[in-house]
């Protein structure tokens, strides 16, 4: 699978290739793991499919460098999360949200089962809740992914990077597209647009539940 993204273009650098590489997605995935496909993993959710994780992985690459503190808003199976956790390495920080508590849960089993030194050395964090408030403990950061449509800026987000910093987030309500923050040292933010995708919606997580 990695060497087909490889091949592909989709993923270009040795960071993300090695990231790829050190983390099963099968540990995170129960159903054809190695597709280039999301795969429904409950509760509304799905796990992104690989080409999306690793346009993500390439698009923050700089920001996602060791040491670095980073966040991954809507963490679901919690694979990218210990994709940026195995980039950001053992003197970084990876934190992963999400408001579905049994998606947390299980993201940490895997996690502890298969990766204990992450989450015994704090370099991977799963936390419970809206993820649209960002998480303020371990703000500011150096990125940011989200694994949400925001139907508008993500205003608070934003404000939790650090200048300079980066976000990969999608964006819209009917038609969607991926856009890029970029906060620049003196905290201007720019944005550029990716491309068109189709993700689930950042929602509140009675909606969520009501509607699977
Ligand atoms: N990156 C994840 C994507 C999971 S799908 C992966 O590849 O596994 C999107 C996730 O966003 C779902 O797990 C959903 O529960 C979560 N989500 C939606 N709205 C949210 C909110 N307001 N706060 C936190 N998580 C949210």
């Amino acid at each position: 699978l990695v060497d087909n993204l490889a091949k592909q273009k989709i993923i270009l650098s040795d960071q993300v290739i090695s990231a790829m590489r050190s983390v099963d997605r099968a540990h995170f995935a129960k159903n054809n793991p190695y597709e280039d496909a999301p795969q429904y993993i409950g509760y509304g959710a799905t796990i992104s499919a690989p080409h999306m994780h690793g346009y993500a992985l390439e698009g923050l690459r700089d920001y996602l460098k060791p040491g670095m503190r980073v966040l991954d808003v809507g963490s679901g199976s919690g694979y990218l999360t210990a994709c940026m956790a195995a980039m950001v390495g053992a003197n970084g920080r990876a934190v992963g949200i999400d408001h579905i508590s049994e998606l947390v849960e299980t993201s940490k089993s895997a996690l502890s089962q298969y990766y204990p030194d992450w989450i015994n050395n704090n370099n991977i964090h799963m936390v419970i809740g809206d993820g649209r408030n960002g998480y303020p403990p371990d703000a500011p950061y150096d990125c940011i992914h989200v694994g949400a449509a925001s139907p508008g800026e993500p205003t608070t987000l934003l404000s939790q990077l650090k200048s300079p910093g980066r976000m990969f987030i999608p964006v819209g309500k009917y038609s969607q597209q991926i856009v890029v923050y970029e906060k620049d040292s003196n905290g201007t933010v720019k944005q550029k647009k990716l491309m068109g995708v189709a993700y689930v919606p950042l929602t509140n997580e009675g909606d969520q539940r009501d509607f699977f």
